[in-house]
């Protein structure tokens, strides 16, 4: 199963030249959701060269400005191509509230919008696939607020084929049966099993969002042995007092997060203007050297394990989402 991230927006409460307001698309398999939608967002899928795919979910990790504001736009635009399908949101307290207010401003829609609001209660996911699930958790901000776990169901150990064979498995169909955990009958009528031919079980992939917080246990809970971690750090940890008065995280307590739950790789996002990227870096790399500082239009590509460790690549080298040169220079966000 395809499982990719495209980080759409990674500055924290306002756009600057080069980061857009927080949201990113996650696609897993033919599903596409986009967690966070911030000001902006539908113009950023399109520079991305992702395009307006149809959104199949938008999960909101809370309700200030710069993580919802661009919905308006969003909506209306489905509406104006004809969008028939109904778009679930999903998102903390105060999630029918807003779209009290917000609904005036959107108008009409041919499609339906099912809110979902709700207290991210343990375990319990928003959503459930054939392969795995989205799980809300708990976070600490200022406002209501959780973060999301993609968590791709465990998958059945490699095939020993050697092995199957050995046992006297005729190689074919049976080898499926044996696969997907069922017994089978040799000629020779030995019954195998198949913990006799498969290895151990394959843990799932696993991608946390966790959009504003404080770092916390739910997330280190989650995290544990995650493929990617997208942890915010507002802050350097000289404005740590800062960090804990507005409840955000600096890029220490990312990266100390990130170590003790020694995911594969750690992307830090929702960046201050008044921090430099390279110094967020350089901070959390001190600690947990696996991280990078995401940008706008970096795609996070997480194959399965056996395959290799998460790799980012940006789309930004596409001409079409190239920024002008006028826009180049204004914030240091290119030299990572
Ligand atoms: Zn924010
Ligand atoms: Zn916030």
């Amino acid at each position: 199963m395809e499982l990719h991230i495209t980080l759409l927006g990674t500055a924290a409460s306002v756009p600057t030249a080069s980061r857009g307001t927080s949201a990113t698309l996650i696609a897993c398999g033919r599903q596409r959701w986009l967690v966070d939608c911030g000001e902006g967002t539908q113009r950023q899928l399109l520079r991305s060269g992702v395009g307006l795919t149809e959104i199949d979910l938008i999960l909101l990790t809370h309700l200030h400005g710069d993580h919802y504001l661009g919905l308006p736009g969003l909506l209306k635009t489905y509406g104006l191509r004809g969008r028939e399908h109904p778009l679930r949101i999903i998102g903390p307290t105060g999630l029918e509230r807003l779209f009290a207010t917000l609904n005036p401003i959107i108008g009409r829609l041919p499609f339906r919008v099912d809110l979902d609001e709700r207290l991210p209660t343990r375990g319990e996911p928003v959503w459930e696939g054939e392969e795995g699930r989205i799980v809300p958790f708990a976070t600490r901000h200022s406002v209501p607020s959780m973060g999301y776990a993609v968590i791709e169901d465990d998958r059945p150990g490699v095939f020993d084929v050697a092995a199957a064979t050995g046992l006297g498995v005729t190689p074919g169909p049976e080898f499926g049966v044996l696969q997907r955990g069922g017994e089978v009958t040799t000629p020779a009528g030995r019954i195998v099993r198949p913990d006799e031919v498969l290895g151990a079980t394959r843990m799932g992939r696993r991608v946390l969002l966790t959009g504003d917080t404080e770092p916390c246990g739910t997330t280190l809970d989650l995290a544990d042995g995650a493929s990617v971690l997208i942890h915010e750090a507002t802050f350097l940890d000289a404005d740590r007092e800062r960090a804990r008065e507005t409840r955000h995280s600096t890029a220490r307590e990312a990266a100390v997060l990130a170590r003790e739950a020694d995911v594969d790789l750690l992307v830090i996002t929702h960046l201050s203007s008044r921090c430099l990227p390279r110094d967020i870096r350089d901070e959390a790399r001190a600690i947990f050297p696996r991280t990078v500082v995401g940008r706008d239009f970096d795609r996070i590509e997480v194959p399965f394990p056996e395959r290799g460790e998460p790799v980012v690549t940006s789309l930004r080298r596409r001409p079409e989402v190239e920024a002008p040169a006028d826009a180049r220079g204004t914030v240091p966000a290119f030299d990572l």
